[in-house]
C-alpha cells in the first residue's frame, strides 16, 4: 500500500539560542512542514509526502529547500518568486521561559494560492492534502477561498483532506475572520484535527466532545481533539474513543506537539491502522518530540519501530 501526500503551507527560518548569550543557530520549521517531515519517517519508503510552498529565489530559500529534500520531502511544487523571501522567526530565552518574534508579513509563502492550476496540478497526483489554520491565515482571503474550492473540486473527485485548524488570532484581523474560514476548511474536510484548549477559546466549546460534534456536523467522518496532558477524543465514523496519554516525565519543549501528532496519527490510518492504534502512536510520537529540544528530530529505526509498535 502506497501513495502521496502533499503538505501546503508555510516553512520558515528559525533561529534559537544556542550556547552562549547572543549566539543562535539556524533551522527550519513550520506547522505544516513539521507534520510533513513526521510522515516522511513514519511512513514507509515508497510513500511519497511533498510540500507545496512557496519561496525565493536567494541563498536562504535554496538551503531550506536543500534541508526539505534531505528530510525526504518532495519540493517538486514549491514556488520561486524572485521579489520575495521566506519567513523568519526567532525564538528568545528570558529566565527560561520562550517567547517569539516573527517576520513574516510580507513572505514568499503568502503567495502560494495565486494560481489555480498550480494547486490543481499539486493536487492532482495526490491521494491525501493536509492543510492547517496557519495556511489559511498567511493567504490573503481571495487566495485562502481559492485554496479550498479546489480542495474541494480534488476531493469531489476522490482526494481526502485533512485539516489542523491551528487557530492562531494573531495572524488574522480580526477572530471572526479565523473561525468562518478555518469552518470553511472543516466543510471540505475529511479528517479534522483540533486542540481542545484553542477550540474552547475561540469556538467557546464547553467539552472536547462538543469540538468533535461541531468539526463532524461541518462533514468531517473524523475528528481527533487533542488536549496536551488531558484525555485525547476521537469521533470517527460514529464512534468515540478517548485515550490518556501516557505522562511525560520531564517536557523539555512541547514545539511541534501537535504536528507529530497528526503526523502519528495519519501515517498509522494510512497504513491501515485502527484509530486506536493511531492514537497511540501519534501520542508516542508527540511525548517523543516533546523531549527534545526543538520541532525538528530524526527518528532512529529503532525508535520508530516503538513507536509504531
Ligand atoms: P498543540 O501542540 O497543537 O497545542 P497539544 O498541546 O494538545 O497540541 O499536544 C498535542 C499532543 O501532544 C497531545 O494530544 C498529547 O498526545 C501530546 N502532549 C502534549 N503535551 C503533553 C504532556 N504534557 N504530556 C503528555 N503528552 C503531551
Amino acid at each position: 500500500m502506497t501513495g502521496c501526500i502533499v503538505c501546503i503551507g508555510e516553512c520558515m527560518v528559525e533561529l534559537s539560542p544556542q550556547g552562549a548569550a547572543g549566539q543562535y543557530g539556524l533551522g527550519f520549521a513550520g506547522d505544516t512542514m513539521n507534520t510533513a517531515w513526521y510522515l516522511r519517517q513514519m511512513l514507509p519508503a515508497g510513500w511519497q509526502v511533498d510540500y507545496l510552498t512557496a519561496v525565493g529565489t536567494d541563498a536562504l530559500s535554496d538551503q531550506m529547500l536543500a534541508h526539505l529534500d534531505a528530510g525526504g520531502i518532495g519540493t517538486d511544487h514549491v514556488l520561486r518568486r524572485a521579489d520575495r523571501t521566506v519567513g523568519l522567526y526567532m525564538i528568545q530565552l528570558t529566565d527560561g521561559e520562550r517567547s517569539f518574534a516573527y517576520w513574516r508579513g510580507q513572505s514568499a509563502a503568502r503567495t502560494l494560492a495565486q494560481d489555480p492550476d498550480v494547486l490543481d496540478a499539486a493536487l492532482a497526483g495526490a491521494d491525501l492534502a493536509y492543510v492547517s489554520g496557519i495556511t489559511l491565515a498567511i493567504l490573503p482571503p481571495d487566495d485562502s477561498a481559492r485554496l479550498i474550492d479546489r480542495l474541494s473540486v480534488w476531493r469531489k473527485a476522490g482526494g481526502k483532506v485533512v485539516l489542523d485548524s491551528n487557530l492562531r488570532p494573531r495572524l488574522w484581523e480580526d477572530t471572526d475572520q479565523m473561525t468562518k474560514a478555518v469552518m470553511a476548511a472543516a466543510a471540505v474536510s475529511d479528517i479534522v484535527l483540533p486542540s481542545f484548549d484553542d477550540e474552547a477559546t475561540w469556538f467557546g466549546d464547553a467539552t472536547p466532545a462538543a469540538t468533535a460534534q461541531r468539526y463532524t456536523a461541518a462533514g468531517a467522518s473524523q475528528v481527533i481533539v487533542k488536549n496536551g496532558s488531558g484525555p485525547l477524543l476521537a469521533l470517527a465514523d460514529g464512534q468515540t474513543h478517548t485515550l490518556p496519554p501516557d505522562p511525560v516525565p520531564s517536557v523539555i519543549d512541547t514545539t511541534a506537539a501537535g504536528d507529530s501528532f497528526n503526523a502519528g496519527y495519519l501515517a498509522v490510518r494510512l497504513t491501515g491502522g485502527t484509530v486506536v492504534q493511531g492514537l497511540t502512536t501519534a501520542a508516542a510520537l508527540a511525548a517523543h518530540v516533546i523531549q527534545i529540544r526543538g520541532a525538528l528530530t530524526t527518528l532512529d529505526a529503532a525508535t520508530r519501530a516503538s513507536l509504531i509498535g
